[in-house]
Parts: C-alpha cells; structure tokens; sequence
C-alpha cells in the first residue's frame, strides 16, 4: 500500500509546535506535502485569530521566522515537501483565489521568477519588478534560500547521494531475496 500526505494551509499563522504535534510521530516514516500560503490574508479558519478574518492584512511567511527555519529543517531532514498553496488564500465572489483573481500569474510569480535561458531582457524585466517591490523580493528571497539550502547545499547533496546508495543497497538486497 502507498499512502500520501497532504496538508493545506500551513501559513504566517501555523506555530511549529501544531506541525510537531499533528506529524511528529509520522514524518520519519511518511513525507508531508505541506502546502503553503506564502502570503496569508486572515481568513476564516480554525487556528487564525478572529480578528484577523476580514483585516484584509496579508501576512508574509517571513514574518514568523520560527516557522521558516523549522520549515527549513524539515526539508533538509526530507521530513516534508513544500507545495504552493494559493498566495494569499483570498476568496473571491465568483470562486477561490486561484480560479478567481485577476492577476494569477504574478500571484504564482511572488514565490520567483521563472526566466527563459539566454532572455537578457526577460531577466532585466524580472530584476526591475523584484527592485520596485521589496516585499516580493524579500518573499522571493526567503523562498528561494529554503530551496538552496535544501536542494544545493553541501548536506543536501550529500542526504540525495545517500537516498542514491540506499536505493542501490534496497534493490540488491531484493534481488538477493528474489533468488534465494
Ligand atoms: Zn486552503
């Protein structure tokens, strides 16, 4: 049986001792699919403070630098993935945010830039929108730091190279089973 986890929601509002309580006694075993608003509006939900469901204020995730360095962690740790979860997780009158906002594909872009390779103006274009908005480019930075540090950093490429070699030793040790 293959079983997946996924769990809505975690924002600027989620302490790392809800995440600890709910997965703690699961994710060694079973990677959670965490998906995040990276930008959180207060809406109405279990776990947000009631004053904040109709501010209208969006939170940044960087705002709760608990939650981004135990987010860090526990990717490093291979103990969750991160999915993208709407940016603010505003609802509109004709539909959720992703199927309703005006301006979806800059909503997306908040998290990076994507940038064709050898398009220089592309790239310039990218840079000028990241220097006219520091809230984005601090977003993005904050994004893309837990990307590097998960994915390229020495321990993170040492953590794959290992899932490399126990893969390796997994499937000789079946074939060792297959043909006793
Ligand atoms: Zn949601």
């Amino acid at each position: 049986m293959k079983v997946a986890i996924r769990d809505d929601d975690t924002s600027y509002f989620t302490t790392p001792e809800a995440l600890d309580r709910v997965y703690g006694d699961v994710w060694d075993r079973i990677p959670v699919c965490l998906a995040v608003v990276p930008f959180a509006i207060g809406y109405e939900q279990r776990g947000i403070p009631p004053e904040h469901w109709h501010s209208g204020e969006s939170f940044a995730l960087d705002r709760n630098p608990a939650l981004v360095s135990f987010l860090r962690e526990l990717i490093g740790s291979k103990r969750v993935t991160i999915a993208l979860h709407g940016c603010t997780h505003q609802d509109y009158p004709n539909g959720y945010e992703f199927h309703a906002a005006p301006d979806l594909p800059d909503r997306v872009l908040r998290g990076g830039a994507v940038v064709p390779p050898g398009n220089a103006t592309a790239l310039a274009n990218a840079l000028e929108r990241y220097l006219a908005q520091p809230d984005r480019a601090r977003a993005a930075g904050t994004h893309n730091r837990l990307k590097a540090s998960a994915e390229f950093s020495w321990r993170g490429s040492a953590l794959q190279l290992l899932d490399v070699y126990r893969r390796v030793i997994d499937s000789r040790r079946g074939e060792q089973r297959a043909s006793a």
